[in-house]
């Protein structure tokens, strides 16, 4: 079996327990909070910033979650304030308390401008992000049947999880060096999995919290949704991974949403760039004959999947089509069906 992450340095053997925290690096804290799928959980971080503390990133927006903050509150943190709290991106893991947090503790939202937009786009359910426009994408892509009355029967799953979302925020920027309790963190903007997701790194500290941009043990989801159809986010990605290992030197701690921290960003990338070369590589041997996307997620993901992991499924297969078709490898055909089919291209 691969297990690319025994080649991975893991100083940490346990996460903290729920409601505790464990110091990381210098001055950054680590807390862990439970997700109710899959995933299983995520990793929040808490930096000293003076008199207080500034958070990166924030848990699902639910009673469960609120509960250990609340313990981290009365324990930890000893009456300390919360200063600011960094959204690493919208997804509801990462984005669910940024209101109620905010709310409690007066503290202000800093995020991507992309990600704060499509935050409230998915919120509002509105324009090309509404439901009906999710599922004709899903259908014009070959899904049919039960499989897609699953994401219909979650309704406004964003929403959902986020439940209350700041009217202002402040916005960060590539390369921006954001000064938190007297370290310089620089914001390292990442593409592909989110419209616009910021890692920070601490040079001083050789730390880099990478949030879902680069994880040990799973690779990061990379989809394509309805509002861009085209768009090529396993290119932007590579690519973004590429530029950390250009830009950040020597070997950081890397502190990532899913799973231990870890060194070793170099061969993680590594191990990353080769898993999605085979994954296009087992497309270009499928797809001698038009496949839709909906048709090729056997041969990505190789085991039984419920109607939630078909949605996030369907949106890594379209990626993967959609690379090998800007890379002139493949061909994009539209069926009489209305089906949007993929074949190889009669050149590659
Ligand atoms: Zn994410």
């Amino acid at each position: 079996m691969n297990r690319p992450e025994l080649l991975l340095d893991y100083p940490f053997a346990a996460p903290p327990p729920p409601g505790e925290v464990r110091e990381a690096a210098p001055g950054v804290h680590w807390l862990r909070m439970p997700l109710p799928f899959a995933l299983d959980h995520i990793n929040l971080w808490a930096l000293e910033d003076g008199a207080g503390l500034a958070l990166v990133d924030t848990g699902l927006g639910n009673d469960a979650t609120r509960a250990l903050w609340q313990q981290v509150f009365d324990g930890f943190f000893r009456g300390r304030p919360v200063t600011r709290v960094i959204a690493t991106h919208l997804h509801p893991d990462h984005a669910g308390n940024v209101g109620w947090l905010g709310a409690r503790f007066g503290a202000p939202l800093w995020m991507s401008q992309s990600d704060y937009l499509m935050a409230h786009a998915w919120r509002e359910n509105t324009a090309g992000f509404a439901t009906d426009a999710m599922l004709a994408h899903l259908a014009r892509h070959g899904l049919t049947g039960e499989l897609i009355e699953g994401p219909a029967l979650r309704g406004n799953s964003y929403r959902h999880n986020v439940p209350d979302f700041p009217r202002t925020y402040r916005r960060i920027m590539d390369g921006d060096a954001l000064a938190i309790g007297g370290r310089s963190w620089r914001v390292l903007m990442g593409y592909g999995h989110a419209p616009e997701h910021a890692s920070l790194y601490a040079g001083d500290l050789g730390v880099l919290i990478s949030g879902d941009m680069l994880l040990p043990r799973i690779s990061t989801n990379i989809s394509v949704n309805q509002v861009d159809p085209d768009a090529n986010p396993l290119a932007l990605f590579l690519a973004s991974l590429h530029r950390y290992t250009q830009e950040i030197g020597g070997d950081p701690l890397v502190l990532p949403s899913h799973g231990l921290p870890f060194r070793g960003m170099r061969e993680r990338v590594g191990q990353l760039e080769a898993h999605h070369a085979a994954r296009l590589g087992e497309l270009e041997d499928a797809c001698t004959a038009p496949k839709s996307p909906a048709e090729v997620i056997g041969t990505l993901f190789r085991r039984e999947l419920d109607a939630y992991q078909t949605f996030f499924a369907m949106g890594e297969a379209l990626a993967h089509l959609n690379y090998l078709m800007h890379a002139g490898r493949f061909a994009r055909l539209a069926g009489a069906d209305g089906v949007v089919r993929f074949v190889r291209a009669a050149s590659a």
